[in-house]
């Protein structure tokens, strides 16, 4: 069972009930993928036992709580059977903002858990124990301190997704975080487009960008099959070349399966996609959701400063 954990924090870091959160999840057999508002306390939960995966989620929203728009930036990046917030009152208003936004059910307050998935909680101000069943999808708050936590140990991926308004600061952050990890003298890139793209001439963008740092230019099969201008040379995935570069710039290509199998072994992925489910964020170490006209002038810019 995949269940996301949304973790709780304390302004600079973890709270303990985090990885209380993420034993409950170990507890009724799931794995775990945590998300980080605001990319707090990122590395301490990749250290968790139990998470498989972090995903840091960076937006303006972040500054200050807003529960509202806290649910939306996790919203869209959140995926699996059950979604687990702690029973604070910001993890409950996340989580029934949630819950309200994909109209699934939720139960809060938990104090037990078992297969099933079983439920419990104190109703009536604690003068009774309520035990339900919940069937997946879910979202359910646990309270502080009824469930043992999760040890250390851990190493999960941490991959990080912008929500920003600001576009420009994602791409600033994108390619510091891509400069930290690449060898310049070995740095082998390649930046691609896909149908998103919308127009054949609109790859002089991307060219553009390959000009100022050296890379080379590729495109999906999408790209590729409707457009005559985008040669079949240029296509990378499972019918087309399998690359393993360094750094992988994908913008406007959703990440089917099929263009997955030629680049996701590249060392560093940056995605660029206006659609926030797109599978693409799922291999990215960096996402930015904004449109390619709107990120692509802000990463040339970056650029061409360095
Ligand atoms: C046997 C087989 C082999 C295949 N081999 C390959 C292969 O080798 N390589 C390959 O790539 N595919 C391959 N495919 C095709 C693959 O299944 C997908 O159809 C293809 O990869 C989709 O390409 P795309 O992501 O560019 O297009 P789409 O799926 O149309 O996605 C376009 C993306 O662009 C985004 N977008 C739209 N407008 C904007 C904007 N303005 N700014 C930012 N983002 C925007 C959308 O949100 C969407 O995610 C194969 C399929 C089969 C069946």
């Amino acid at each position: 069972m995949d269940i996301t954990v949304i973790a709780e924090t304390t302004g600079d870091g973890l709270h303990p009930v985090t990885a209380q959160l993420v034993g409950a999840a170990s507890s009724i057999g799931g794995t775990s993928t945590v998300l980080c508002p605001g990319g707090v306390g990122a590395a301490e939960a990749a250290s968790i036992a139990g998470v498989t995966k972090v995903i840091s989620v960076k937006g303006d929203c972040f500054s200050s709580f807003d529960g509202g728009a806290w649910a939306e930036a996790l919203n869209s990046v959140a995926g699996g059977d059950v979604i687990m917030a702690a029973a604070s009152p910001s993890g409950r208003e996340i989580a029934a903002t949630m819950a309200a936004m994909r109209e699934i059910p939720i139960v809060q307050d938990a104090t037990a858990l078992g297969p099933g998935i079983s439920v419990t909680r104190p109703i009536y101000s604690g003068k009774a124990i309520e035990t339900s069943t919940i069937s997946t999808p879910c979202v359910i708050t646990l309270r502080a301190n009824a469930f043992d936590a999760a040890g250390g140990g851990g190493n999960a991926d941490v991959s990080t997704v912008n929500r920003s308004a600001d576009v420009a600061v994602a791409v600033r952050e994108a390619i510091a975080k891509a400069s930290e990890r690449l060898d310049v003298a070995e740095a082998d890139i390649i930046i691609s487009g896909g149908r998103g793209m919308g127009d054949p001439a609109n790859f002089s963008h991307l060219n553009e960008v390959a000009d100022i740092i050296g890379a080379a230019v590729g495109a999906s099969r999408a790209a590729v099959d409707t457009w005559d201008e985008i040669p079949h040379s240029m296509q990378v995935g499972q019918t087309g070349k399998t690359v393993t570069p360094r750094l992988y710039i994908a913008v406007g290509i959703s990440g089917a399966i099929q263009h997955l199998a030629g680049m996701r072994t590249s060392k560093y992925i940056v995605a660029i996609n206006k659609d926030p489910d797109a599978p693409i964020f799922g291999v990215a170490d960096y996402g930015i959701v904004a449109t390619w006209e709107e990120a692509l002038p802000a990463l040339k810019a970056e650029l061409r400063k360095l």
